[in-house]
């Protein structure tokens, strides 16, 4: 079970979200059957979206981060509901590289799609600086958000490549915020061990939250569990399946014995036969 807690400085200015991530990112690395080298990145992605979506404020409020930087591992994508659970797609698992920053690439564009229940989803994006994901979503607040923010992310493997501790921390400037604040900010997060480090030695995500905001009055705001969660059914497939049109679905039912379908966020896989097929088109009349 993930652990996020939110922390809030004593004037409200600074703003900062922890997550305990490890249990999220070992499951997204045995549903994706994930080279360490995807599981590093991919479980970045994964701890970052869940800060992200802990900020959304409603009930039924989504969050989709995706970045496609053209690396071997091609298009990341992480999907979190408004309490930090978390799906995680990738587009090859098992693509390896020496480093995150080259595994993702550069060569593309961070995009982030917030669905708050209107009309149109709010969509902001910016080119890729670099691979480092840490901190394109740093510049994505900056730039598009226009809200001061930065992200920490790490994982930790053993010597099995099993993961050990992963997690981050956001921390946010809402302004107007004192000089003071913002320098005892930067010497807090300067003084911070990486993450991975830091949970392994046992600090909770409310320890590194508080020690985010030492000397700035900070109290913890809420706290709560977050899961890795894929909310695919066979309902919802057969649905996929329908909007590919009528023509498409008979020629699928007429071609093949099964069609087989594969959720990217969990691997699970659903079967249709001809027959299932047959049905959903009579029924789609
Ligand atoms: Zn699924």
């Amino acid at each position: 079970m993930g652990k996020i807690v939110r922390a809030l400085s004593e004037t409200g200015g600074v703003l900062c979200a922890a997550i305990d991530a490890t249990d999220i990112v070992a499951e997204l690395a045995r549903l994706h059957e994930a080279s360490s080298a995807v599981t590093a990145a991919l479980g970045r992605m994964a701890a970052a979206a869940s800060l992200m979506g802990s900020m959304l404020k409603y009930e039924g409020d989504r969050l989709t981060v995706r970045i496609n930087g053209g690396g071997p591992c091609g298009t990341l994508t992480a999907v979190a509901d408004y309490r930090g659970n978390v799906k995680c797609s990738v587009g090859n698992s098992k693509a390896d590289a020496e480093d995150v920053e080259s595994l993702v690439g550069s060569d593309g564009q961070l995009t982030v799609i917030k669905d708050m229940g209107l009309k149109e989803p709010y969509i902001g994006q910016i080119p890729l600086s670099s691979g480092n994901i840490a901190r394109v979503l740093t510049e994505y607040y900056s730039i598009s958000e226009q809200l001061p923010t930065v992200f920490t992310l790490g994982i930790l493997f053993d010597n099995s490549a099993n993961v050990k501790a992963a997690g981050g921390y956001m921390v946010q400037v809402v302004p107007p915020v004192s000089e003071k604040s913002v320098n005892t900010l930067d010497e807090n997060l300067s003084k911070m061990d990486e993450i991975g480090k830091m949970l392994e030695e046992g600090f909770t995500p409310e320890k590194i939250a508080l020690k985010a905001l030492s000397g700035l009055g900070g109290e913890i705001l809420d706290e709560w569990e977050a899961v890795y969660h894929c909310d695919c059914s066979r309902d919802r497939t057969e649905q996929i399946l329908m909007s590919l049109g009528r023509k498409e679905l008979a020629k699928l039912a007429n071609e093949q014995e099964t069609t087989e379908v594969c959720c990217h966020f969990c691997n699970k896989k659903y079967v249709f036969t001809s027959d299932d097929m047959l049905k959903m088109l009579k029924r789609e009349i």
